[in-house]
């Protein structure tokens, strides 16, 4: 389907522009939003109508290969909690159109999915880098993670082994040096952490009362502390592998924020890496025979592709890149 072009495509182009910057003013879950999420969904539906009204169907025949390149389905819920229900709770990272319609195509003619389980949870702690220095437990009040690795690593240690629940403990210091810190970062990390230092932290004088304000279970926090202040003090590593430099001891009085995936105040971004199967040397998509559909292939977030395990920044867009190439480069050489 596509728009004609002109003074209605042009119309529609601007409408949607303005409803989706209304809707990325805050995030979703965030106070006051769904104010402004309804203000743009109001262009949206201009936009949408007109779409009903002018589009056109255009149909292409494709002599060689198709290419199936519609992003990943983040912004599907439903296939979220389908698929990857342990992150169905996080806030969708990418474009509206990000649904999962490339990959449903592919399965409609008989294409194999897989990894759709595997999402990227991003939990940066730092910057400020005081908050990598305190310490994160779950709902058990135990340490899971190192807190000074990737947030991409972090985020998945949440999600894949510990329900999604985090809590970011800081002494009285931790904190104060944290605001500084923010203070010199760039907007969008020093309003993250101006939004939980604000708005989420809680100050407790004893562990007791800081376990109570989530429900932690208290021993075990209390031995967390304890066992996380003896590696500060001492020039060693702790048992996650935290260099001592790295760890401030933590007193009281202390202070707790939730960091867990459904936290309103600091969402958890999340994206897709699962998608249709491909044959790894020429990019075309596999059926439940493991065999490859004759001219169709897939690249980018609707594939299976090299970030689809386990992401690090930059990842996925060189594999959207190293993928498209590849698909390329197989159906010029189709006779
Ligand atoms: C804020 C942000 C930061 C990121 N940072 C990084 C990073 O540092 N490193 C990294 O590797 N990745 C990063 N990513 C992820 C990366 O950008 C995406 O994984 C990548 O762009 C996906 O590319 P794609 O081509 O598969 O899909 P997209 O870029 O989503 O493109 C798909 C296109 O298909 C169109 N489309 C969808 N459905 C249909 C349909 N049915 N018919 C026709 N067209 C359709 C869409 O409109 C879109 O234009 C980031 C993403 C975001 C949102």
């Amino acid at each position: 389907m596509v728009m004609p072009s002109g003074t209605v495509s042009d119309k529609h182009k601007k409408l949607i522009r303005r409803g989706e910057l209304f809707q990325m003013i805050l995030p979703p879950s965030y106070p006051g939003s769904s104010f402004l999420q309804k203000i743009g969904q109001r262009f949206i539906n201009k936009a949408q109508k007109l779409e009903k009204k002018y589009r056109q169907a255009k149909y292409f025949k494709a002599k060689k290969g198709v290419c199936i390149s519609a992003g990943g389905f983040i912004f599907n819920r439903a296939m979220v909690k389908e698929y990857a229900p342990k992150y169905s709770k996080g806030m969708p990272l990418g474009t509206s159109q990000d649904n999962g319609s490339g990959i449903r195509l592919g399965q409609s003619v008989g294409g194999r999915t897989k990894h759709m389980d595997r999402v990227t949870a991003w939990r940066f702690l730092n910057p400020p880098m005081s908050f990598a220095k305190g310490m994160v437990v779950n709902k058990d009040g135990k340490r899971f993670c190192n807190e000074m690795v990737y947030g991409a690593t972090l985020g998945d240690e949440m999600c894949e082994n510990n329900d999604g629940k985090a809590y970011l403990i800081l002494s009285e210091e931790l904190f104060k040096s944290s605001k500084l810190e923010a203070a010199k970062s760039l907007p969008f990390q020093r309003d993250a952490a101006k939004m939980l230092m604000t708005f989420n932290a809680v100050k407790r004088k004893n562990v007791d009362d800081l376990a109570k304000v989530y429900g932690i279970n208290g021993d075990n926090l209390k031995e967390s502390i304890h066992q996380y202040n003896e590696s500060a003090i001492n020039d060693d590593y702790c048992f996650l592998g935290k260099a001592s430099k790295d760890m401030k001891k933590i007193d009281a009085p202390y202070y707790i924020m939730d960091i867990s995936i459904d936290s309103r105040l600091s969402p958890l971004p999340t994206l897709t890496l699962g998608g249709l199967e491909v044959d790894e040397s020429t990019g075309n998509v596999i059926n439940s025979q493991g065999k490859a559909i004759k001219g169709l292939f897939a690249a980018g977030r609707s594939a299976v592709g090299v970030c689809s395990n386990i992401y690090v920044s930059g990842l996925s867009i060189a594999d959207c890149v190293f993928s498209g190439r590849r698909v390329g480069k197989s159906i010029g050489e189709i006779i």
